[in-house]
């Protein structure tokens, strides 16, 4: 069973986090403690469960309470901007923010999904130049993640979305970036029906090497709906998906019944960590000891 190491907290530890809501299932706690441990660093990182209706309050404590940094998941990505002082290009360029990085009592927001995201396909010898994306979902992470692929070369994105506006949006920013990409929008709600003719127009097989990414939380929950009907995988397709908790999601296991080559959710999460953690510690993050943390935290914790 955990036991956190609540001895080797002092007067002196700082205090590292993460909102979200729900937060409970998240592993980013067991990676950075264990993280700070290995460098002999006098922190810790708590989660902090924030409803929407809450975040602005919560942010605005981050300083008074003499919090270091955070990390924000779902919903928080896009709302909490507002309510920071100066955004990272990254978050400026995607409109979201995972990271806030306290520096002399000013709020900083970064993105290190995308990077993070990248660096898991890049571990994985996937180079996204000259790919063509279907991402399935327009949140938080689906933001960060569109745009550094951009950067990276892809040529095409295919946004599906069960709220085709934030499909839109996404959409209007990607062109604003980058006028040459081909983007595409598509609305589809897997919960309630399969909406298949429409979607075939978007996502048929073709030549073009293509990446599937999942940024939904379809997945996460026993009983979910696949976030993509299977018959449309293909065996040539490289199938991504953000959760991590189950590590081999029912739309990794499809593709991977299907043939194609599939990357989970948990190289993200050591590498976008990774990332936070040199923006707040200024210290090389000791991603070894961080891939073992999430390794055995996947093993051994019930979400
Ligand atoms: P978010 O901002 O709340 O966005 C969620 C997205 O999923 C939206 O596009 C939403 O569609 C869609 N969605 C939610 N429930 C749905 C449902 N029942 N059916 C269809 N679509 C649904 O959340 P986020 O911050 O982007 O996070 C999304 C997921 O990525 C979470 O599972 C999170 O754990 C995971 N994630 C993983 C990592 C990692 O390091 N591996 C990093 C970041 C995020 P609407 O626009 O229609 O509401």
């Amino acid at each position: 069973m955990f036991m956190p190491k609540l001895l080797s907290i002092t007067g002196k530890t700082k205090v590292f986090g993460i909102f979200g809501d729900p937060v409970s299932h998240s592993l980013s706690p067991l990676m950075h403690n264990a993280a700070f441990e290995a460098l002999h660093l006098p922190y810790c990182y708590l989660p902090f469960e924030v409803a929407p209706p809450g975040l602005e309050r919560a942010i605005r404590a981050i300083i008074p309470l003499g919090i270091k940094g955070l990390n924000l998941t779902a919903p928080h990505k896009e709302a909490v901007i507002p309510f920071l002082d100066r955004l990272s290009r990254e978050a400026q360029k995607s409109g979201a923010v995972n990271t806030i990085e306290v520096a002399h009592d000013l709020l900083i927001g970064h993105n290190t999904d995308g990077r993070g995201f990248v660096a898991s396909l890049m571990e994985m010898n996937i180079d996204p130049e000259g790919y063509r994306v279907i991402l399935l979902g327009a949140g938080g992470a689906a933001r960060g993640v569109a745009i550094e692929l951009v950067e990276k070369g892809a040529e095409e994105m295919v946004l599906i979305n069960r709220n085709l506006q934030r499909a839109r949006n996404l959409a209007d920013r990607l062109i604003s970036l980058s006028p040459r990409l081909k983007v595409s929008f598509l609305e589809a709600d897997f919960e309630r029906s399969h909406l298949h003719s429409p979607l075939s127009a978007g996502v048929e097989a073709g030549n073009q090497t293509t990446l599937l990414i999942n940024t939904t939380p379809l997945g996460m929950k026993e009983n979910d709906p696949l976030p993509f009907p299977p018959q449309f995988l293909d065996p040539s397709w490289v199938v991504a998906d953000l959760i991590y908790r189950p590590q081999e999601t029912p739309l990794l296991l499809a593709a991977q019944k299907r043939g194609a080559k599939i990357v989970s959710g948990t190289g993200m999460l050591l590498h976008q960590g990774a990332l936070a953690f040199e923006i707040w510690t200024k210290e090389k993050a000791p991603i070894e000891v961080m891939r073992a943390a999430v390794q055995k935290g996947i093993s051994t914790h019930q979400p």
